[in-house]
């Protein structure tokens, strides 16, 4: 690996950023204030492509651009191909859908009892509580309402929702996200999880947020304070390169996890940022070293404009291949596609099994050699019927 960055954890702070950012570098609100939105703050900081700009202009009636200084201070300007640049800044492609893309490729609306929650599964809901993150994601699934541009809007109904919930008692797991629910305010959040605990169906709650990874300041001791108040909680974080995991994301995973808070992630198959089991590797390394569990990796939605991000299924498929047995199990995330158009996450795997025969399975290792593993034998008659004889002949 030629970036030492993938191995280690670096600070950022403040590179592009006067030195006089440095003393509120660590101060949230003003990450959040000094978020770069436009074009002109953009090409301040960074020499762009012809393809940025493009995409920087189409960007604004669909997917708002917004990107934490935080974040921003990952992109190496001299790299036209930096993962991070990819992720965040918008590009030409943007602007074209390709036949086989949708505006919602998970078919969420159509799964909506409620405007925002999305009952898809038996027993629990994914919750949309705002429409708002701290950066965008140039390959958002929701990108259809998220960052509120777009010609279709978020449109919550708190009131309905929560009654939804307490009247449906196969619900027993509420996943909140969005848009990104760790933007809210401690004593909002406070409110939600307060009433969610209320309603003594709910065995568990969790929260999808990438709000570790743009903006770690959010992850106060306060918040943690709060949060701890309401376990059962896990927190899905989202991180797709190990350039992210900077020593001040380790430190906020860390003060969730001491707040006694199971953490997974959740990463997206990205061409360009993360296509490769080098990286693959070193970002499940390095997540195992935050205390955090690789949950899912994502193949990519069919978004509009998504087709320069998303790779072929097959090398999804090969990394996968290439990660399972090689590493720690811990480390191995679940590959899953989101079956188009609203069929739920299918769990995809390289193929173990080589034949079923008649009396034995044929299987594969991770290094390619094959067992065969025999059905289980049944007692002969006449050998139970000598064990049970001596058995009962005894005094
Ligand atoms: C992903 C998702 C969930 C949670 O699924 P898990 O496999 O339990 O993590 C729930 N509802 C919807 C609509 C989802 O897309
Ligand atoms: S943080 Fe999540 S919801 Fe927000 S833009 Fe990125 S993928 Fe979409």
């Amino acid at each position: 690996m030629s970036d030492p960055t993938f191995a280690e954890f670096v600070s950022h702070a403040p590179g592009y950023w006067p030195a006089e950012s440095m003393d509120r570098w660590d101060d949230y609100p003003w990450q959040l204030k000094n978020r770069i939105n436009t074009l002109g703050e953009l090409e301040s900081h960074l020499r762009l492509t012809d393809i940025e700009r493009a995409g920087v202009l189409l960007a604004g009636s669909k997917l708002a651009m917004s990107i934490t200084p935080h974040f921003f201070n990952l992109i190496d300007p001299e790299d036209p191909d930096c993962p991070i640049r990819r992720q965040v800044i918008p590009r030409l492609e943007e602007g074209w859908a390709a036949p086989e893309e949708m505006a919602d490729p998970c078919g969420e609306d159509s799964h909506m009892p409620v405007p925002g929650l999305v009952h898809r599964y038996p027993d629990r809901v994914l919750f949309l509580v705002t429409d708002r993150c701290a950066s965008y994601c140039r390959y958002c699934t929701r990108s259809r309402v998220v960052s509120g541009v777009g010609e279709q809007h978020l449109e919550t109904q708190w009131e309905a929702a929560f009654r939804y919930l307490e009247n449906t008692p196969q619900v027993r797991d509420v996943l909140l996200s969005g848009g990104d629910p760790l933007l809210f305010s401690d004593s909002r959040l406070e409110k939600i999880l307060t009433r969610l605990r209320s309603i003594p169906h709910i065995e568990f709650v969790r929260i999808g947020s990438r709000i570790p990874i743009f903006l770690p300041q959010r992850i106060t001791p306060a918040l943690c304070e709060m949060l701890r108040k309401f376990h059962p909680l896990f927190i899905s974080i989202h991180t797709n390169h190990p350039k992210e995991l900077t020593t001040e994301v380790r430190d906020a995973l860390g003060r969730l996890a001491d707040a006694g808070i199971p953490l997974g992630n959740q990463s997206v198959l990205l061409r360009g940022v993360n296509d490769s089991v080098e990286v693959q590797r070193a970002l499940l390394h390095k997540l195992l070293r935050c205390r955090v569990k690789p949950y899912y990796l994502y193949q990519c939605d069919l978004i509009h404009g998504s087709s320069h991000l998303r790779t072929h299924v097959s090398e999804g498929l090969e990394i996968m291949d290439r990660l399972r047995g090689h590493t720690t199990g811990y480390a191995v995330p679940q590959f899953v596609v989101d079956g188009p158009g609203g069929g739920g996450k299918i769990p995809l795997n390289p193929e173990y099994v080589l034949e079923h025969r008649d009396r034995k399975t044929l299987l594969r290792n991770y290094e390619g050699r094959t067992f065969e593993y025999p059905e289980p034998s049944m007692i002969p008659p006449e050998v139970a019927q000598s064990l049970l004889e001596k058995t009962t002949c005894c005094p």
